[in-house]
């Protein structure tokens, strides 16, 4: 199984990471939404303070118009004015202190009722006749206020307008009427230049309005521009600039709207004129506009502030998450700095009981009740295995006893003689001391067998194995090779010695009776260890079969020696 990597960050660092940003974004949000509500505020505050633009210069405009038409109707409907004639000089004496009063009005004329000129400012066209002009007509029906237009008998005669364009007027213009009779005697108009509206306009956008970037326009009924901030309408008009399609309606809502003369859009707000007079609705709307950017500028830095805000108090919130997270970290991290100490020193009183929350509470309980039953296991562990390996160490030495004792008599086998009979060899050949063995064969076993009975033969058996372990040496090894043939090796014997013992062992084999079976004897065969011998066991083994043969040959119940 692969095992996961530790985690790099700590707890800790990951609830501070967690609450942290999730506070954050949260206080972000609520910021940015708190932000937006204000902005929407603000964008249609700023729509209807440029509403309030629009509509002041309405009025102004409004006004002007009207006071004119209103000065030209009250001189012409003043008879006494005109008693000495329309051509008079006290009527030239008055169009002269009228045009005094309002500078603007480049021209004020009377005429007669043919259209022709009788008295003018400056004697200016006097004795034209103006019967095919537009505002003549018209004011021969009665008050009238014509659209801007260029001037057209006056053009030559005046001075261009302040912006360099050709001169645009307005007409007031009413018909003059006979005292008594009411009949009409001519028609007074005054030519007023187009420029006082732009100085109405800037008197009127002064202050914060000019720091704002907020302009005037004004479209007539058709929809063509017919003023534009500091009077000069050529460049919109020459760019196609008409009344904006997306103001149209009775009352536009200020909205965003795309002039022609730059691609961000402008807030726009627009107004149709009040008709300064009863008879004359001149159509024409009044539109103020700002840039966005200045619009908006409130809104936007109220967005920016309520982002700011909310990043502040994000950042609050993850510091909090990071000052709350140590709390819950710290126990855990005692936790677990305890238990690796305990890992290494077994030390169970090391392990705190830690109280700050009830998880961690239970967290430390069953640490410490796991880390206990843990050393128990493993100390009851250690125990059941030190009692196993010595039961397998027992088992394993009585295997080995097993494997080399002869049942019956408990004396060693063949194998276990071999195996202590090498180390005497061994022993003997380093030293150089003598070394003997002795074959040892019970006489007619068979017939004690057959006589007394097969446990009888044991019991001879085992007699005599409990007599050679009596009568020999500790040092001798004595072992029975099967049936009823033993085998003695007797260290530092030499071959007289072990002739003598094996003389010696005869005799007292015959002297001592066997329950049940009464006296036995038995026959020998001895052997010394020679310097020739190759094999020195084997060869002694040999010699020694042979003398027992011997002895058997010659008659039994005795001992012949071989070497
Ligand atoms: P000899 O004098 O020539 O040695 O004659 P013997 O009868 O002693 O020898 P033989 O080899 O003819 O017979 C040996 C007998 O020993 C045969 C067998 O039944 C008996 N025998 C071998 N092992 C055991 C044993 O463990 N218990 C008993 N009771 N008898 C055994
Ligand atoms: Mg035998
Ligand atoms: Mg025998």
């Amino acid at each position: 199984m692969v095992e996961p990597p530790p985690p790099i960050r700590s707890l800790r660092t990951q609830i501070a990471l967690v609450f942290g940003s999730f506070s954050a974004a949260l206080a972000m949000v609520v910021c940015f939404l708190a932000g937006e509500v204000l902005k929407i505020r603000l964008q249609h505050q700023a729509g209807t303070a440029l509403g309030i633009v629009a509509h002041n210069a309405g009025n102004l405009l409004q006004q002007d118009l009207q006071q004119q038409i209103r000065r030209a109707q009250v001189l012409a409907s003043s008879p006494e004015l005109w008693e000495e004639g329309l051509d008079s000089p006290s009527v030239a004496q008055l169009l002269q202190r009228m045009q005094h009063l309002n500078p603007y009005n480049v021209w004020i004329g009377v005429t007669d009722i043919d259209g022709q000129v009788q008295n003018a400012t400056g004697g200016l066209l006097l004795g034209t006749n103006v019967s095919e002009r537009p505002w003549f007509q018209e004011a021969l029906r009665g008050p009238y206020i014509s659209d801007v237009h260029p001037a057209k008998l006056l053009q030559n005669l005046l001075p261009r307008s302040a912006t360099g364009e050709p001169l645009r007027v307005v007409d007031f213009v009413a018909p003059i009427y006979q005292s008594d009779s009411g009949k009409r005697l001519g028609v007074i108009g005054i030519h007023a230049n187009w420029d006082w509206v732009q100085v109405a306009m800037d008197r009127l956008l002064q202050g914060p309005a000019k720091y704002s970037q907020q302009s005037i326009f004004i479209f007539d009924r058709a929809g063509t521009l017919i003023y534009a901030p500091g009077g000069a309408i050529a460049p919109y008009l020459a760019l196609g600039q008409a009344y904006p399609k997306a103001l149209v309606g009775t009352a536009p809502q200020p909205q965003l709207v795309t002039w022609k003369d730059r691609p961000q859009p402008y807030l726009t707000a627009a107004l149709r004129l009040q008709p300064p007079s009863d008879e004359n609705d001149l159509g024409w709307w009044i539109v103020a506009r700002q840039p966005i950017e200045t619009a908006y500028a409130d809104a936007n830095r109220v967005l920016w502030m309520a982002l700011g805000l909310g990043l502040v108090a994000g950042l609050f919130a993850a510091w909090i998450a990071w000052r709350l997270a140590r709390h819950v970290s710290n126990d855990l991290k005692q936790l677990a700095q305890a238990a690796t100490h305990v890992q290494t020193t077994h030390d169970i009183d090391s392990l705190p009981l830690l109280h700050s929350n009830r998880e961690v509470f239970q967290l430390s309980q069953a640490l410490s009740e796991m880390t206990h039953k843990l050393l128990r296991a493993n100390e009851e562990m250690q125990e059941q295995v030190r009692i196993r390996t010595l039961e397998l160490q027992q088992a394993n030495a009585e295997l080995e006893c097993q494997a080399s004792t002869d049942p019956l008599t408990g004396l060693l086998n063949r194998r276990g003689f071999e195996t202590q009979a090498q180390v005497a060899l061994a022993l003997a050949i380093r030293s150089g001391r003598p070394l003997s063995v002795l074959t040892l064969d019970i006489d007619f076993f068979k017939h004690i067998n057959d006589q007394f009975g097969h446990d009888a033969g044991d019991l001879v058996l085992t007699s005599l194995a409990h007599l050679l372990r009596k009568r020999l040496r500790q040092a001798d090894i004595v072992a029975r090779f099967g049936g009823e043939e033993f085998v003695v090796l007797l260290p530092d014997t030499d071959g007289e010695d072990a002739l003598r013992t094996g003389h010696s062992l005869l005799q007292t084999i015959e002297e001592t009776p066997i329950p049940q079976v009464g006296h036995i004897t038995a026959s020998a065969g001895v052997s010394s260890l020679q310097a020739g011998d190759a094999d020195g066991l084997t060869d002694m083994l040999r010699r020694a079969d042979d003398a027992l043969y011997q002895a058997k040959r010659t008659g039994r119940n005795r001992a012949c020696r071989q070497d």
